[in-house]
């Protein structure tokens, strides 16, 4: 096993399932310290630490390369053919949670900077590593580093999940779908790839808001129901002026990520069937787009409240999650190089696409909107699913890319 596949290995088998990524990132540590890069670790809580290191001279741009090191959970063990963290290898596919996502992505990145630095290729500028904590659960630590000031002198961004799909997969109409390709235009990326994996350059992803509404009422026993306050009726008041506000979003639509789509997910309230409810709540998730902004959805939504409020409901809004959505330009330099260097080092045609998640990126985007983004990594679909792979000719693949992409964004 040669030692860029020992090392994606060594942190396959880490268990890193929503927490304990400081074995992760104290591996990266020792594996950069190693070959004379410095690192520094941010701890999250006790076990979780982000890593951030940096090459190059300081004199120009900042080039960013996002990887988490958290994985999701690993899923019915009797589905797997192989133990979930076992990285075991078969027809040089590496099997395992955290192979496509994206532990593959991470690895790869933290290989391109060592080979930059031991062949000192010049960079003029910084090529900043960072590995983040819990991107799968809040993007936790992709948001510690954005506060802590990590982000706000980054130019251009390489987000290193997966991005892939087994070529013969092509041929299905649901991932055409996913995709917005047809049939012929299927056959042709087929066709024009030399490889066993297609893959794409992500340019766009949906943010979302998640928020609750809470109504407070009185509670009284049902014969007395004028001594109480009902707190469901406000909230269905509510739930009637959130709706036409819905409706008038409804044409705001990004070319590539399509329309804005709230959802009504939850709707509680009453406390018992004979007593006036005393508390109902409503909770909503909307995956929002360039176009209309999460923060005039906010005062939009904060204004239909303060209205019923001033006549007379006890209306509070909880926001349980607020992150951009993220929509770079095809003209943007970072895409061109993406493009260019991955299609010639992938023989392949690779096509600009936008996707349904999101990724540490929103939280980075939040204090520092004008960073390019691109999502390119080595890992494919099998990412949160049952026998994760990653494909290690696209592991080889991705180092040299991100080394020639940084290699040319700091020319
Ligand atoms: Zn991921």
């Amino acid at each position: 096993m040669d030692e860029v596949v020992q090392a994606l290995s060594d942190i396959v088998k880490m268990n890193t399932v929503n927490g304990a990524e400081k074995q992760v990132t104290d591996y990266i540590a020792a594996l950069l310290a190693k070959h004379g890069i410095a690192s520094k670790l941010v701890e999250y809580a006790p076990d979780r630490a982000s890593l951030v290191a940096e090459i190059g001279d300081g004199n120009g741009p900042v080039v960013g390369f996002d990887g988490h090191a958290d994985i999701v959970a690993l899923g019915d063990a009797s589905k797997w053919q192989v133990e979930a963290l076992s990285a075991t290898i078969k027809d040089n596919l590496m099997i395992g949670r955290g192979t496509s996502d994206m532990k593959s992505g991470l690895m790869a990145g933290v290989w391109a900077l060592i080979h930059l630095k031991e062949n000192q290729v010049p960079l003029h500028g910084t090529v900043r590593l960072m590995a983040t904590v819990g991107e799968e659960y809040g993007q936790y630590g992709a948001k510690q580093l954005a506060k802590a000031g990590y982000v706000d002198d980054v130019d251009t961004l390489i987000v290193g999940e997966p991005s892939g799909v087994a070529k013969q997969l092509l041929m299905q109409k649901q991932i055409q779908y996913m995709l917005q390709i047809d049939q012929a235009g299927a056959q042709k990326l087929a066709d024009a790839n030399q490889t066993n994996e297609q893959h794409f350059i992500e340019l766009a992803h949906k943010g979302s808001l998640t928020y609750t509404v809470h109504s407070k009422g009185v509670a009284s026993h049902s014969s007395m129901p004028e001594i109480g306050k009902n707190a469901i009726t406000p909230l269905m008041a509510f739930y009637q002026k959130e709706e036409e506000y819905f409706a008038s979003i409804k044409n705001y639509r990004n070319p590539v990520l399509g329309p804005v789509t709230p959802v009504v997910t939850m709707v509680r309230g009453g406390e018992q069937i004979n007593t006036v409810p005393a508390s109902a709540d409503l909770s909503v998730k909307i995956r929002t787009i360039p176009e209309l902004p999460n923060a005039d959805m906010t005062v939009a939504i904060k204004e239909i409240i303060a209205d019923l409020n001033a006549a007379g409901a006890d209306l509070t809004l909880d926001i349980l999650s607020d992150l951009r959505p993220m929509h770079t330009m095809e003209t943007a330099k970072l895409v061109k190089v993406a493009k260019t260097i991955g299609e010639a080092d992938l023989e392949q045609k690779l096509p600009l696409i936008g996707v349904p998640g999101g990724t540490d990126a929103s939280s980075f985007l939040a204090v520092n909107p004008d960073i390019d983004v691109v999502i390119f990594g080595p890992g494919n679909i099998t990412a949160h699913q049952v026998n994760e792979y990653v494909d290690l000719d696209m592991y080889h693949r991705f180092i040299t890319i991100y080394e020639k992409m940084m290699t040319e964004l700091l020319k």
